[in-house]
């Protein structure tokens, strides 16, 4: 597919005409396909008669709103590279993306106007902040839309150019400016498509960030390429996020584990009719079976589905195809994606390739696997062999058709006297305790220097009295010795990355 992306995400705009591309889930302003269409190139028009260049790097800093898109894509249609900022960064973590990507423009919001204009004192180079919505002495998306400049002729060569710029999520350390070029982009939307098409009709709740690949993907590009709706919510909220789903009459949920972890264990969710969902599909972290089963048992589902990527693979890789959601064993990941080949290596010995069932860590090849890291040659020739295999990190196992099984990644194995634990399981399994409402598990060691698992508990409400003994002869009833959780600290909550991941580097700081 070799498009630019705006160009292989809204080529059928006009088509779908009328119809709804986007609505705010708190007050309902909409916008059509129509008006998506033209406003971004109308904004693109402005953004290249305001000086932005082919190659330039814009910063789009924004919570999920309406407007997102339009930025975005009228801002890769002026030819420049978009890096999308978390909407809650700091002016100094906001300022690294900044000086690291080397922006030259930001597109803000007005309510976050603040942090985008200190970020830019730090980082410097700058030379404008653009805001969506309107502040005083800023130029406005929506001024924008009145604009008579003609459209810029930019030659984009999708196969190299870049188009987003986004940052991994730093959950194993710094985040990294990840170049994906349109191609990659635009190549993967197409690889995922058969699996998930959404159409004219489906209706999308966008909780998750679309600063994210993963919701740029699945919640932006895919569904706007295809003349769904989508449903625009800021951040997420449990009581908004379900009153969202029973008056959009949302179709399709794409979401992480702890919002599947809340769809399962929450009271609050009973009070709600969800009958209009017709899936979910969760991503970005491991999504245990019993908790999968729980969720849509209690919603009266097809099992929750599941999707494996990373920022690093334009995301996606693997994906559970919405029609097989029944018949996929559970626990799965998916199937690998069209055009794209996979091998499952020993952990001990990285030429030796595994067989069916046999765990080790998964290698990616395809038109999909980035570009690069930016300024980063080193960690890019780390991450990407020369044979073009991306070591993606994480362990994984598939059975005998195919399906993949995602165990953890390989740098949070617990190694425990030559055995290895992976927390994701023993957090799996302390979920199921009716008297915990989260956990997350870290390796730790003991006085005889093995690592041990440490399990960080949040107390239901209901369970003021659960001790830390109670957790650990839980765990120990139900696994191999080896296993055991020997540590048990109870927290007020677990810290999560925006795309739902646990941050186990906070917990260790804690130790
Ligand atoms: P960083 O690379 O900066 O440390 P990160 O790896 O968390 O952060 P992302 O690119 O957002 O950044 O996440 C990709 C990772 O998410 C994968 O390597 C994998 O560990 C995890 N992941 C994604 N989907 C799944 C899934 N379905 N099951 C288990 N893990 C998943
Ligand atoms: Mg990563």
């Amino acid at each position: 597919v070799a498009l630019p992306i705006h160009e292989a995400v809204l080529g059928r705009a006009t088509e779908f005409g009328d119809a709804p591309a986007l609505i705010d889930g708190t007050d309902g302003t909409t916008l059509t396909y129509e008006q998506l269409d033209r406003f971004h190139r109308r904004v693109a028009a402005a953004l290249a008669e305001a000086g932005v260049r082919k190659g330039d790097v814009l910063a789009l800093h924004s919570p999920n709103t309406v407007a997102f898109p339009t930025a975005f894509y009228a801002a890769t249609r002026a030819g420049a590279s978009v890096t999308t900022v978390h909407p809650l960064a700091t002016p100094e973590e906001f300022a690294k993306q900044l000086t690291d990507s080397a922006a030259r423009w930001i597109v803000t919001v007005s309510p976050l106007l603040e942090t985008a204009r200190r970020a830019a004192e730090l980082a410097g180079g700058v030379r404008e902040i653009f805001v969506c919505d309107s502040a005083p002495g800023h130029r406005s998306l929506i001024d924008m839309l009145a604009s008579a400049a003609p459209e810029p002729r930019v030659d984009i060569n999708p196969e190299e150019d870049v188009a987003a710029l986004p940052y991994s999520s730093g959950t194993t350390g710094v985040p990294k400016g990840v170049m994906l070029t349109h191609r990659q982009i635009a190549t993967n939307l197409a690889q995922l498509e058969p699996a998930l098409s959404n159409g004219p009709g489906d209706r999308i709740l966008a909780v998750l960030p679309f600063f994210h690949i993963y919701g740029l993907t699945a919640l932006m590009n895919g569904p706007l390429r295809n003349g769904a709706t989508v449903v625009v919510l800021p951040r997420f909220d449990l009581e908004t996020f379900l009153a969202a789903i029973q008056n959009h009459r949302i179709t399709g949920l794409y979401v992480a584990p702890p919002i599947v972890l809340a769809l399962a264990k929450h009271p609050l969710v009973a009070q709600y009719d969800l009958s209009s969902l017709k899936y979910i599909l969760s991503a970005a972290a491991p999504l245990d079976a019993s908790l999968a089963a729980a969720c849509s048992q209690r919603l009266g589902l097809p099992p929750v589905g599941q999707a494996y990527g990373m920022t690093e693979l334009s995301p996606g890789t693997h994906v559970v195809p919405l029609d097989a959601m029944r018949k996929a064993p559970a626990g799965t990941v998916g199937k690998l994606v069209a055009g794209t080949e996979m091998r499952i290596v020993s952990l001990d010995d990285p030429d030796k390739d595994l067989g069916v069932g046999e765990s080790g860590e998964i290698l990616i090849r395809g038109p999909q696997v980035m570009k690069g890291y930016l300024g980063r040659p080193d960690a890019t020739a780390q991450m990407i062999d020369p044979d073009g295999w991306l070591h993606t990190g994480d362990v994984g196992h598939v059975d005998a058709d195919g399906w993949l099984f995602v165990v953890d990644r390989v740098k949070e194995l617990i190694k425990y006297k030559g055995f290895q634990v992976a927390p994701a399981e023993l957090e799996a399994l302390l979920l199921t305790h009716p008297g915990i409402a989260d956990a997350a598990v870290i390796g730790v060691y003991d006085d005889d220097h093995n690592e041990v698992p440490h399990a960080y508990v949040v107390r239901q409400p209901t369970a003021t009295d659960l001790s830390e003994g109670e957790v650990m002869m839980y765990v120990a009833e139900r696994v191999a010795p080896y296993k055991r959780v020997r540590h048990v600290t109870f927290i007020d909550g677990v810290p999560r990355a925006a795309s739902g991941k646990i941050l186990r580097r906070r917990l260790r700081e804690r130790t």
